[in-house]
């Protein structure tokens, strides 16, 4: 549910985000088809039985574009994470950090754009009951570690937000209280995007995500204090190069959200608790 309620926080696409996106859509339908300027964030879920040319693109002749290209400026879903072939999953961490899918056939290269948020989502275990107590779970600890290995560190290391959610119990189901909705976030999410715009414009770039890591730690750089937990985690070897950068700019996100100027130190150390949340939680 919150994958699929993500696109609705997403603001529309300008004019030029608008045109590629329409561009790799008119790609995969029918010639005759009429086309339309797509203003929304595209959301693609593609099932874990489609073939890896579904989701990554290929196809006999000229590579066709797959899911991921069709995502582009939008939401990619993977449920069941797990269960997609390995050779998918892998294939994903090239556009995490290049935002482009370069694919090679014997009848030519293509390189699609493919900037998209990724949500993976997985069960705790193969039989899915490991979450809460787990009384009902028959896997064995190998099992699962097996299960989640499946989704490799190289991939997991690209993912900013890594969360273990609990069951719902029928009491929180019913419950209907006042929680903000989508709209209400919406308006959040257009603001922290207009604060990044402000801030990026000036050095060619537009949102946290396609901030280098040279600029996060050149001109956007942070006080020493605020970013020591981060250097620490560095230091320690809890954290990867990549992943430092990844928490620099999820503090920016979580800062612009908030309506501040820099992110402090506070900032920095959710955005190292909200990627380590599932594994401290294992
Ligand atoms: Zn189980």
């Amino acid at each position: 549910m919150l994958a699929e309620r993500l696109p609705g926080l997403l603001p529309d696409l300008a004019d030029n985000e608008a045109m590629e996106v329409t561009a790799i859509h008119s790609l995969c339908a029918l010639p005759t088809a009429a086309v339309q300027l797509l203003r929304r964030p595209p959301f693609e879920n593609p099932h874990h039985s489609a073939t890896a040319a579904a989701i990554i693109g290929g196809g006999s002749g000229l590579p066709r574009p797959g899911a991921a290209s069709r995502a582009h400026r939008g939401v990619l879903f993977l449920d069941e994470a797990p269960e997609y072939e390995r050779r998918v999953l892998d294939a994903l961490r090239q556009p995490l950090e290049s935002g482009e899918l370069v694919i090679h056939r014997s009848a030519g290269t293509a390189a699609y754009p493919a900037r998209f948020q990724l949500v993976l989502a997985a069960n705790p275990c193969p039989c899915g009951k490991a979450s809460g107590k787990g009384l009902d779970c028959t896997c064995t600890p190998m099992m699962r570690r097996r299960y989640l290995a499946r989704m490799s560190g190289p991939l997991l290391d690209r993912v900013d937000i890594q969360l273990q959610v609990e069951r719902v119990s029928l009491a929180d189901f019913g419950r209907t209280g006042a929680e903000e909705d989508t709209p209400a976030i919406a308006v959040r999410v257009r603001g922290a995007r207009e604060r990044q715009l402000l801030r990026l414009r000036p050095l060619g770039l537009e949102t946290n995500s396609q901030v280098p890591g040279r600029v996060l730690r050149g001109a956007l750089r942070l006080s020493s204090p605020t970013t020591r937990i981060l250097d620490h985690s560095l230091e320690r070897g809890v954290l990867t190069a990549r992943g430092y950068d990844r928490v620099l700019r999820l503090a920016w996100t979580l800062a612009d959200l908030a309506g501040r100027d820099y992110p402090d130190h506070d900032d920095i150390g959710q955005a190292l608790g909200l990627r380590q949340a599932a594994s401290a939680a294992a």
